[in-house]
């Protein structure tokens, strides 16, 4: 099973080319994060315009690197939610292109799943049942998947999204966009203790909220005026630090209270080195085994696309020319 991926939900063009759900044979990815930086965020009218031109120089790319020919493709894996209208369409037209002129299957992927199934581009893919934290720019989900395709939403963020808390973080102590990789490296010269942060407490148990964390950085900046290199490395530790003790403490739950053995990251924030000691803290001692992808396949790329399109491909999913983009796709879970 070849499978073409095309992504293109937010600010990334990309495509890929996978082997067996597992082998990328080649992972193009366009950002357009360089464009963005003086607005401080994405704007979605100049993010289309820009997919327009790079979708199909992309698209070429992948397939040459792969060493492969567009015929040789046994189906084309698409995002068509969620994400931005606007860019969504871009990737999701060249796709239902492709798959009419070259007559192949055509198969919408949620770009969440998308996310999860990055973990399974390895020669060793993680075992089920396992409990799978998704933490990205846009969602902090904890499901629990029996099997392919068999998800449970656990608990999800009554707020702000990780990834969303560590971008606006960033802001509030003068970095750029985006600013989850920075947050991490200013944090690497500070200390997790010295700021004192509230701990995000919910009602439900696989619950989490960022926003009264991120409001109380907001004060802290306001309170304590311009800040020292020193306090704005502690400030970005402590909130990191409080941010990855949340996130590791509810997944360390859900995956004793469901008994798994295996515990996967996905998504943008699970690139970040500080989440991934915490939750070796947690899991190491009860032999739960943790797994996340290489940082490239963490953030938005297409063969996380191709992977989840290939499981649905052998699973029989074929879409239609008329699959529509869905901004606000929900993962198809149950609970
Ligand atoms: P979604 O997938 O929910 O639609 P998205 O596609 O914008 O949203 P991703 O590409 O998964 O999100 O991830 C981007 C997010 O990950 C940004 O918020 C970014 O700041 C964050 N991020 C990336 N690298 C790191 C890191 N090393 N530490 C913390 N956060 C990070
Ligand atoms: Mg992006
Ligand atoms: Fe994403």
């Amino acid at each position: 099973g070849l499978i073409l991926g095309i992504e293109s939900s937010c600010d990334e063009t990309a495509a890929a080319v996978v082997a067996g759900g597992r082998r990328v044979l080649s992972n193009t990815i366009a950002s357009q994060v360089e464009l963005f930086r003086k607005y401080g965020g994405v704007v979605p009218e100049i993010a289309s315009r820009k997919h327009l031109e790079l979708i199909l120089p992309v698209i070429r790319e992948a397939v040459e690197t792969a060493g492969a020919t567009l015929a040789e493709i046994d189906a084309i894996a698409v995002t068509h939610g969620p994400g931005l209208v606007g860019t969504l369409l871009v990737g999701l037209s060249a796709a239902k292109a492709l798959a009419f002129g070259l007559d192949k299957p055509l198969i919408g992927v949620n770009h969440l799943q998308g996310h999860i199934y990055a973990n399974f581009l390895t020669e060793a893919p993680p075992s089920f049942p396992l409990v799978c934290l998704v933490v990205s720019g846009g969602h902090t989900d904890l499901i629990y998947m029996a099997d392919h395709g068999e998800m449970e939403l656990l608990g999800r963020t009554l707020d702000d999204a990780a990834g969303e808390a560590f971008d606006k973080v960033a802001r509030a102590v003068g970095l750029g966009y985006p600013g989850g990789p920075q947050v991490e490296q200013l944090a690497r010269s500070g200390d997790p203790e010295a700021v004192p942060l509230p701990r995000a407490h919910t009602e439900g148990p696989y619950d989490f909220s960022f926003s009264g964390l991120k409001t109380a950085v907001l004060q802290y900046v306001q309170r304590t005026g311009p800040l020292s290199d020193r306090q704005r490395a502690d400030l970005a530790a402590s909130f990191q630090h409080a941010v990855t003790g949340a996130l590791a403490e509810k997944t360390l739950k859900a995956a004793l209270d469901r008994g798994v053995r295996q515990v996967i990251l996905a998504g943008g924030v699970a690139a970040n080195g500080a989440l991934r000691q915490a939750m070796h803290a947690a899991l190491d001692p009860h032999g739960i085994a943790l797994g996340y992808p290489p940082p490239v396949l963490c953030t938005d790329n297409a063969a996380m696309i191709a992977a989840a399109g290939y499981h649905l491909w052998k699973a029989g999913v074929r879409h239609d020319l008329d699959l529509n983009a869905v901004p606000g796709l929900g993962l198809r879970v149950k609970g």
